[in-house]
């Protein structure tokens, strides 16, 4: 029996009375109140009152193969009834975890190794510390600052929020871990000051080196970035981003973290970002899609190289959390990355993704799109006051307020701030669907602005 009678007025009243929620205006909301959600059916989800939107944000960029795949009720059922749970410290472990780190390793083959989270931010936070845990067990304890990048979104618990580089994120919330630097954003549409794709590229590798330099390579542990960065406003790198990068990483000894929380299990086009972009980082940090959302689950893989460093004889591995492997999670997470091979929802991502962009691309004419970025099925409409000095609207004129409302009403749930809209539908979404949802879209934007 479900517990929760439909009563939606009494709902929103508690929820406006009792739940604290996150990234949300608190404010607003005590006078707004929720956008309950009951129920979902491929790309698709109904609220409360009957009415059906697509999930063009799947979720939070997460609900890979769509709502209502029964094959993972039945995993997690089938697993909860036999052992609901049994940790992984101390050795121990359950068939579900093992057949999932070894399904990781056929997927990610340049990872020997993988520990299981329960999200983005504790898989973050555990790339971090295994990183400064390598350089000391080989050593050089003093290598511990962590590059990263301006606009990254890497979660927000205390390590994974210094790396995250959106002020908006640290206002109010310090004093922050120190040891944490950042880089210039790859985004040509604010950044670049007008050289080509390769010299924009090179001055991105040139304030690298500097930075190492500057800071001492003794000191630098890791260097952390998304493939393509995602919440901090969705920037697909410039052509020759990564390989630029990665071999000044190697000169100076420091280790590459790709953070795929996003970008793994499909979105990008190919599995993995790391193989949209041709390179291979040395931990790699990966959540939402694993499990496509129908139950928390992250982890890290590490190379050979971490792994046999770290199991150094006498050393106990002091890191994890009661729920690193969760078993429940795990067979979840097998079932889901069934079904993304077994359909190949990448292929989907790629060929909807190009649909999107081309279909976005038509917003530039309007007046305040400034800039439509993205890559396979994560992608950004950037709104500006005026164009020709990329100015950004005014918090205060409430326009991502606005676009989320008006968007809602004409039946599409997208991220809406005052940048404008993020969009991360499921990799299931279809060649209808996505001219409904950038339809939708383009009326919001003639509504609004
Ligand atoms: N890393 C990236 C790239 C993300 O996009 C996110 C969340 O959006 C995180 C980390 C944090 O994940 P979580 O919210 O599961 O902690």
């Amino acid at each position: 029996m479900n517990p929760f009678v439909l009563n939606t007025e009494q709902l929103i009243e508690q929820d406006i009375a009792h739940h604290l929620h996150p990234v949300t205006n608190l404010h607003r909301h005590k006078r707004q109140g929720p956008l309950v959600l009951v129920e979902g059916k491929g790309s698709k989800v109904r609220d409360s009152e009957g009415r059906w939107y697509i999930d063009g944000f799947a979720g939070l960029w997460n609900v890979n193969v769509g709502y209502g795949r029964q094959e993972l009720v039945e995993a997690a059922r089938q697993q909860m009834a036999r052992l609901a749970f049994q940790p992984t410290f101390f050795g121990l472990a359950t068939p579900p975890v093992i057949e999932l780190a070894a399904k990781m390793h056929q997927l990610l083959p340049h990872h020997s190794h993988f520990q299981f989270t329960s999200g983005g931010a504790e898989s973050n936070e555990t790339a971090i510390k295994i990183a400064r845990y390598y350089w000391a067990l080989s050593g050089k304890p003093e290598k511990t600052k962590i590059i990263s990048r301006r606009m990254a979104y890497h979660g927000i618990a205390m390590g994974a929020l210094a790396a995250t580089g959106v002020p908006a994120y640290h206002a109010d919330f310090g004093p922050l871990p120190p040891g944490f630097l950042y880089l210039s954003a790859p985004l040509a549409y604010r950044n670049n000051p007008g050289l080509s794709e390769p010299g924009f590229v090179a001055m991105l590798a040139q304030e690298l080196e500097d930075l190492i330099l500057r800071e001492g390579p003794e000191t630098i542990a890791a260097f952390i970035g998304e493939p393509v960065q995602g919440a901090g406003g969705v920037v697909p790198p410039p052509e020759g981003y990564w390989q630029a990068i990665v071999p000044i990483l190697k000169k100076y000894e420091i280790l590459l973290i790709a953070d795929e929380v996003i970008t793994g299990f499909g979105r990008t086009g190919e599995m993995f970002g790391q193989t949209t972009y041709g390179f291979q980082a040395d931990i790699t940090s990966f959540a939402k899609g694993i499990t496509s959302g129908y139950v928390p689950l992250g982890g890290v893989g590490i190379s050979p190289q971490i792994f046999e460093r770290i199991s150094a004889p006498d050393r106990m591995f002091m890191h994890g959390f009661t729920y690193s492997g969760h078993p429940v999670a795990c067979a979840v997470a097998l079932a889901n990355i069934a079904i993304i091979e077994r359909e190949q929802l990448w292929v989907n991502a790629a060929e909807r993704g190009a649909q999107l962009l081309r279909r976005l691309r038509e917003l530039e004419a309007h007046p305040h799109v400034g800039n439509v970025r993205g890559k396979g099925l994560m992608a950004l409409v950037e709104v500006v006051e005026d164009k020709g000095s990329k100015k950004p609207f005014d918090a205060a004129r409430g326009i991502g307020e606005r676009l989320m409302q008006v968007s809602r009403e004409k039946g599409v749930i997208v991220r809406c701030n005052d940048t404008g809209f993020a969009i991360a539908p499921p990799l299931v979404i279809t060649e209808q669907e996505i001219d409904e949802l950038v339809n939708a879209l383009a009326e919001t934007l003639d509504e609004v602005l």
